[in-house]
């Protein structure tokens, strides 16, 4: 392969991979949002004074998958994490749940989002 052929072959995987679809929205891939009554959302509206099922902003394009052992992971992707998401995140660690913020696995918008992950505890946590 030559150089040109290359480039070709390495801008189809990028942009393959922007285009790659988002559970958030994706009619085929869809995969639902998450609970409002269970999960780390009844924990964030205490923290907000929030009714009536809402979130705060941060969660957005939200989905949840089910892991192997049958607990939930929630996901969102936000395109900012400001100081009151950190502290939400930051409190839902201390409830007992796993925490990760990744570059690399967003997929809502590759490159501009941040795919926020949020696990459920091991069984017997306080939440
Ligand atoms: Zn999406």
């Amino acid at each position: 392969m030559n150089d040109s052929g290359f480039l070709t072959s390495a801008v189809a995987e990028l942009e393959a991979r922007l285009a790659s679809p988002c559970p958030c929205h994706d009619r085929d891939r869809h995969l639902p949002p998450w609970h409002r009554s269970k999960g780390p959302a009844p924990a964030l509206r205490t923290r907000h004074g929030l009714t009536n099922g809402a979130l705060p902003r941060w969660v957005d394009h939200d989905y949840r998958e089910r892991r192997d052992d049958g607990t939930w992971r929630y996901v969102c992707e936000p395109y900012w994490l400001h100081e009151d998401a950190l502290a939400d995140l930051a409190s839902l660690a201390e409830l007992g749940w796993h925490v990760t913020v990744s570059a690399t696995r967003a997929r809502h918008f590759p490159g501009h989002t941040v795919a926020v992950e949020i696990e459920q505890p091991e069984e017997g946590a306080s939440t």
